[in-house]
Order: C-alpha cells, then structure tokens, then sequence
C-alpha cells in the first residue's frame, strides 16, 4: 500500500481529500490506463482537473453515497442528486459512455435507530418509508434511478467477510468488547493527528475508525465472529462498491462533507483489503447549497432546511434543475427567491423563442428577410462550444451561456413585419436550432413539451376555457350586417355591435384573470390563432374565427 496517500507531506493534513496543497499529493495519483474519454475531471484526490480515464472503453464504474433514511430529503440532498444525475446524462448522451451507477441505501445507522426509539417504530420499517420517500422524490426532480439501488442491510455477510479481509490482511482488529476497528498505524504511521481526543473503546490510536459496533440492548443486531453487531458506516460503501466493481472504481462522487472522514476512510478500507494502491481513480465532490445570506449549509443538524416536497409547491424540477446548471457542480450555491426567479425566466426565454421560431416556420410570424448564413453559423459555433463546455469538467454554465445566446441571435433575426414584403421563409434553420435546443435540454433532463408540472387534466380545462373565450369573442367581433332591423341601434357597418362590447370585456377580464396562474393567452391578427402559455410554455395554438386584432390583445 502507498502510506502517503494518508497525509499529505507539506500541509500534514490526514489525507488526501483534505489536503489543498496541490502538489505533493498529486504525486500520490497514479494517472489511470485505460480509455481516455476527452473529458477533464476535477479529481479531489489531486485538487485539479485531471484527464478523465477509463478503464473499459465506453463504459464507467460509477459509485454512488446514497441517503441514510431516517428523515425527509431536503434541497440540499436535492442539489447533489440533480447535480450528479446531470453529469451522467452528459457522460451517457454527450459522450456516449454506459454508467454502471450503484447507490447504496444506508438502511442502518445510529440515527436511524435513534429516530426508530423515539418514534416507537422498528428500525426497519422507519428505514422503508423513508427509502420510499427518497425514491419519489427522486423521480419527482427526475433524477434518473441508479443502475442498482443496494440496501446495507441486504449485504450483512458480504461486508462481514470484507471485515475478516482486512483483519486477514493485518489492517483492522477486535476488541473485548466486541468491536472491530480499522488499524490506522498498519498503512504507515502518517494518517493526520486529531488533538484533544482520548482513546476510548479499546482503541490502538485515536484515529482508528470503527469498522463493526457492538449492539447495546434493544438495538438492532446480526450474528457475527466478533458478537452480535452492526456494520460501522464507511465499511458499507467499501464493501458494495467492492461486490459489484472488485478492485477498481472509476468514478465516486458525493457531497463534499463526505469527502473526510468518510471517503478517506472507504479509500484506507478498500486498498486494505484489494492490497492495492488506487481503488477509486476519480472523486468527485458536489459543493454545498447555502440559503442566500447564511455561510451554513443547509442541513437537518442546522435545521435550516427546505424539503423537496415543500419546494415542489412553489417551483418545478425543471426550474430547480435551471437553477443548477447555472452554477459549476463543485461549487458552492447560493439558493433565494431570487435565484429561482433567474432559472425561471431563463426557461421562459427559451420557451418564448421556441414558440416564435415556430410560429415563423408555419408562416404564422411574419418576418424580415433572415440572414442564413449567419445563423447556420451560429448554430455550429454553439453546438461546438457547448461541447468543449461540457468536456471542461462538465461547465454547465458555460454551456447554457452558449445557447442562450445562440436564442439572442435567433431572436434578433426574427424582426416582426407586419405585411408580407415577399420574401422567403428560412424555416430550415430555425427548425435545426429549435431541434437542438430541444435535444441539449432533454439531455440535461429537461422537457419542454412534456412538463410535469401542470398534470394533463389542467391542461385539458384550460385549453377548454380558452377554446370556449375565442368563440365567444369571436361572436361578439362579427361585423355588423347592414339589414333594416339591426341599424337602430346605431353601430356603423363593419364594427361589432353595442350590445356585445360587453362580451368582448368580460374575455378581457379572463385573459387578465388568469395570468396570475401562469396562463398568458395571445391573440394576433398575425397568428390567427389564440395561443395560451402555462409558466412560459407554449401548449396549445388555436384556430380562431376571425382576424382581427383588438384592443387589450
Ligand atoms: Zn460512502
């Protein structure tokens, strides 16, 4: 084993994941042989942006920490998954790479039994409904699921014999009492110093770690060589990790509060037991998600949390995961109203573009002659700086800068006439940029024709309701008709009637009342339809009756 991976020389910090010294644990990484996809990584192992390798060609061993399940999943859970769930669906889509994503369920855990005796439930169905609950809202913020979700509790004799390996391996012990403990001496007497801590529990050094804990009475327990017992907390990821991917792991991601003591702990752990000097090649750390104006993290110890559900009232998982990108995944984020409100009208504006490029490519938006040239161009430029973006340690920010002003450009060139002046419609690059704005967004996990935010019965009712608006203005609208018995009340031919203005006000009065739910409904002469929009989304166009434009439209 290489013992100076556990404490850096020049900061004496314990352990490379903590170490910032930039250098001399950067000897300590050995580059990885295998494929090299392209992509640079920043690789907490060496604090810099390392060339991403892989050891089987199109294909990554991807190793996941997943929650421990005693409570609700807040935003700052959410924003690491979203995170996460990004990057790989730009390894899958962007760069054609199959991940194998396991993410274990920690199912056992002194919070979970602790939370388990207050509320008088057993551990076990605790752990279940909170496990389910997790899962839903996953699938509410369209994380995609791992490849395998792998439950602690379901893996009780693997990590026992993962135990006895290390122990074999001269690199663990047990005690009288019962429990097993990681030697830290045993890998090279430099793992960093904790002052101010007794050695307690029988314990060779202070920093040894507990890799199996004696049960006390009334808490859940499973037969083992050393007593009845439970698995210590990091041993879990080293054994499950090791049971599906064996000696070698391309990829650990995880918040960047786990990168000490628990990844550096999984690391002592696997290359204990593999006897091997790199278990895991790259590790990659999501930044913490902070109320705006606290330097805290939000967490439940801090209580100064939003859960996901509370969150979904207000905002959709499209919105939160705008919000995300905006910001690099290992980066610190500030989360406000005010951040959201950015991520939103930053949907809209694509939306909005959509709509227009469309309307255009029916011939329903007329426009100025359009430079094609310049956009097809555009389109390039963006399609390949939105890959060089992507490739630099997934620059996601980057990225959405680089379409978002590509929809500038589009916009530009879509300059409103208001009579046809003959000349021809560019719809083929419109169509080709409208496409592959789809195409980027449904790769980063966000869907534009089919939001999950506004169920379909909804939608049904309101496209009734505008539907139901646009004949009855459209009644109220028919030009008066020049017969004997109608040119009393004075109306001139051509206009509408008097006695139908009041229609035409109460349509005014619902298109205003329903903006504030989100539904803008449109009328143009130009478009000669009725479009109504949820939350910036474009949904339905509607065929009118008439043409005309009216006032308040
Ligand atoms: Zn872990």
């Amino acid at each position: 084993m290489r013992p100076f991976r556990q404490t850096c020389a020049l900061t004496s910090f314990p352990g490379a994941l903590r170490c910032q010294c930039r250098a001399l644990c950067y000897i300590a990484w050995s580059k990885p042989a295998g494929q090299d996809t392209g992509l640079k990584v920043f690789n907490s192992l060496t604090k810099r942006k390392e060339p991403l390798i892989l050891a089987k060609e199109g294909a990554a061993s991807w190793y996941s920490c997943g929650p421990t399940v005693y409570d609700h999943a807040h935003l700052g859970h959410a924003c690491s998954y979203v995170r996460f769930d990004i990057l790989q669906r730009i390894l899958s889509r962007v760069f054609g790479i199959n991940v194998t994503h396991i993410m274990v369920i920690t199912d056992i855990d002194d919070k979970i039994i602790q939370r388990s005796q207050k509320d008088n439930i057993s551990a076990t169905a605790l752990a279940k409904i909170y496990e389910e609950e997790f899962k839903n809202d996953m699938s509410a913020l369209k994380v995609l699921p791992p490849t395998l979700y792998m439950r602690v509790t379901e893996n009780i004799p693997q990590i026992i014999a993962f135990i006895k390996g290390i122990i074999n391996n001269g690199h663990a012990y047990a005690t009288h009492e019962g429990h097993v403990y990681f030697d830290i001496r045993s890998i090279g007497n430099r793992y960093g110093k904790f002052t101010g801590m007794s050695v307690a529990g029988g314990k060779r050094d202070i920093r040894d770690f507990a890799l199996w804990k004696a049960s006390k009475p009334l808490e859940p327990y499973w037969e083992s060589p050393w007593g009845r017992g439970r698995p210590g907390w990091h041993i879990e990821c080293s054994t499950i990790a090791s049971s599906v991917f064996g000696d070698q792991l391309d990829i650990h991601s995880g918040g960047i509060d786990l990168a000490f003591p628990h990844h550096e702990n999984e690391i002592a752990q696997c290359e204990a037991y593999h006897k091997c000097d790199q278990w895991g090649n790259y590790f990659l750390h999501s930044g913490h998600l902070h109320l705006r104006g606290s330097t805290e993290k939000m967490s439940k110890s801090l209580k100064n949390y939003i859960t996901i559900k509370d969150f979904l009232q207000s905002y959709s998982a499209d919105e939160f995961r705008m919000f995300c990108l905006l910001s690099r995944y290992q980066s610190a984020v500030d989360y406000s109203d005010t951040s959201m409100a950015i991520a939103r009208s930053l949907l809209q504006s694509i939306s909005a573009f959509i709509h227009d490029a469309e309307s255009y490519m029916k011939g329903q938006l007329l426009c100025q002659a359009v430079d094609e040239v310049a956009l097809w161009q555009r389109l390039a430029d963006t399609k390949a700086s939105v890959q060089k973006a992507l490739a630099d340690d997934f620059d996601t920010p980057r990225a959405i800068d680089a379409v978002m002003s590509l929809i500038h450009h589009g916009n530009c060139q879509l300059q409103v006439i208001s009579k046809a002046n003959g000349s021809s419609r560019s719809a083929a690059p419109f169509g080709a940029i409208v496409s592959y704005i789809r195409d980027f967004l449904d790769v980063l996990g966000i869907d534009l024709l089919h939001s999950v935010d506004s169920p379909g019965l909804l939608e049904n009712v309101v496209e009734e309701l505008v539907r139901f608006r646009s004949e009855v203005r459209s009644i109220a609208l028919a030009p008066q008709e020049v017969t004997p018995s109608n040119t009393k009340d004075g109306t001139p031919p051509g206009q509408p009637r008097r006695d139908r203005v009041p229609l035409l006000r109460a349509c005014d009065a619902l298109r205003k009342n329903l903006e504030p739910f989100g539904v803008h409904i449109k009328v143009s002469a130009l478009f000669m339809a009725s479009l109504w929009t949820v939350g910036g989304n474009p949904r339905r166009h509607e065929n009118m009756q008439t043409s005309h434009r009216l006032s308040g439209d």
